[in-house]
C-alpha cells in the first residue's frame, strides 16, 4: 500500500468514526415545526376541488416489477414496504391527517400513480414558480417522470414545480417527509430559486423536512410514529449526508454513504430505545407554546411577471397585488 492509498484509507476510517460517533443518540433532526407566518400558494391550484389524493390503478405485472426494482432500496432502509406499491390504512391516513392539519389546498398527492399529462396542467398553473424556471427546470422534472416512471423504478418525492408528492413506499413516516418538503416551500416567496437549491444541495431542505416531522409527530405524542420515524428518516439523512461529504472526498465515496447510512441507522435506533425520556421532557418544555397565527397570500402573479426573478423593489409591489386571506 503506498503513502496515497494509506492517507485515504485513515481519512475514511476517520470520516466513519466521526459519522457514527456524531450519529450515535444524537438528535440531527430534533423536532421543529414549520410554522410559517405566511404562505404563498397559487390558487389555481388551490382551486382544484378533486380529492387531493389520487390513487394508480393496480396493474399488477408492473406493481410486481416496481417492487423488485425497489429491493435494494428495501435492503438500503432495511423495510419491505420501501417501493411497494401498494398503500396501508396507516400511510393514507397518516397523509390525510397532516394535509388535513396543516392547510396545504394546493398539493396533490400521487398514490403510486402516473400522470404526466396532468401534471404538466399543474406545472403551467404553478405561478408561485415563475416561468423561466417552469418551463426549463420544471419541464425537465416532469418530462423526467414521465420517462422514468415512478411505478416502475420507484422514488418517493415531491416536485415543487407541480406542487405534487409522489409516493411508492408504503411507510407514513415518508409520506409524511415529503408533505414536509410541500409546507416549507409553501412559506417561501421565491419558490423556483429554493427548488434550484433543493436540486443542488438538498441537506437543507432534507433537514427542515425531517425536523418537522418530528415536531409533528411528538407534538401528537406519537410513541409508534416516532419509533418508526427515527428508524427510516436517520438512515435517509444519512443518504443525502453521506452524498454530500463523498462530493469532497470522491476516492471514498462509497465508503462514506454506505458508513453515514449504516450511522443513521444506529443513530435512530438508539434514540427510540430513549424515546419515552425524550418525550416526556419535549412535552414540558412545549406545553406552554403559544400557537402561531398564519396568513395565506395566494400569488397573482402572471406568466408574464417572474415574481421569483424580480427584484427587491419589484418584489415589493407584487406582494402588495397579493391577496391576503385569513
Ligand atoms: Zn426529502
Amino acid at each position: 500500500m503506498n503513502f496515497d492509498s494509506r492517507v485515504r484509507v485513515v481519512m475514511t476510517h476517520s470520516l466513519l468514526a466521526v459519522f457514527l460517533v456524531g450519529f450515535c443518540g444524537c438528535h440531527t433532526l430534533a423536532p421543529h415545526r414549520i410554522e410559517p407566518s405566511a404562505q404563498y400558494i397559487a390558487p389555481e391550484l388551490a382551486a382544484d376541488t378533486r380529492n387531493p389524493i389520487e390513487f394508480g390503478r393496480e396493474v399488477k405485472w408492473l406493481d410486481t416489477a416496481g417492487w423488485i426494482w425497489g429491493i435494494p432500496g428495501k435492503i438500503l432502509f432495511w423495510d419491505r414496504r420501501i417501493d411497494r406499491h401498494k398503500f396501508s390504512e396507516s400511510t393514507v391516513e397518516a397523509t390525510a391527517e397532516y394535509l388535513a392539519t396543516n392547510h396545504l389546498p394546493h398539493i396533490k398527492v400521487r398514490m403510486n400513480q402516473y400522470a404526466p399529462l396532468e401534471d404538466f396542467q399543474r406545472l403551467r398553473k404553478n405561478k408561485t414558480v415563475a416561468w423561466p424556471y417552469r418551463y426549463t427546470l420544471g419541464l425537465l422534472a416532469v418530462g423526467g417522470e414521465a420517462i422514468l416512471p415512478g411505478r416502475l423504478i420507484g422514488g418517493d418525492h415531491f416536485n415543487p414545480f407541480t406542487q405534487t408528492v409522489h409516493l411508492y413506499s408504503d411507510v407514513p413516516s415518508i409520506a409524511l417527509h415529503e408533505l414536509g418538503h410541500a409546507k416549507d416551500f409553501a412559506r417561501r416567496e421565491f419558490q423556483g430559486t429554493y427548488g434550484v437549491l433543493y436540486l443542488g444541495f438538498p441537506l437543507y431542505h432534507e433537514t427542515i423536512a425531517s425536523q418537522e416531522v418530528m415536531g409533528y409527530l411528538y407534538d401528537r405524542g406519537d410513541r409508534e410514529g416516532i419509533i418508526e420515524a427515527n428508524r427510516i428518516l436517520y438512515p435517509a439523512y444519512g443518504t443525502y449526508l453521506g452524498n454530500s461529504v463523498a462530493r469532497f472526498v470522491p476516492a471514498a465515496s462509497l465508503p462514506i454513504y454506505y458508513g453515514s447510512v449504516l450511522a443513521g441507522h444506529v443513530n435512530g435506533r438508539a434514540l427510540s430505545s430513549q424515546i419515552d425520556e425524550d418525550l416526556h421532557r419535549y412535552h414540558e418544555m412545549f406545553s406552554s407554546r403559544p400557537p402561531v397565527a398564519s396568513q395565506v397570500i395566494q400569488v397573482t402573479a402572471s406568466d408574464s411577471l417572474p415574481s421569483d426573478l424580480l427584484s427587491d423593489e419589484l418584489a415589493e409591489r407584487a406582494q402588495d397585488d397579493a391577496t391576503l386571506l385569513d
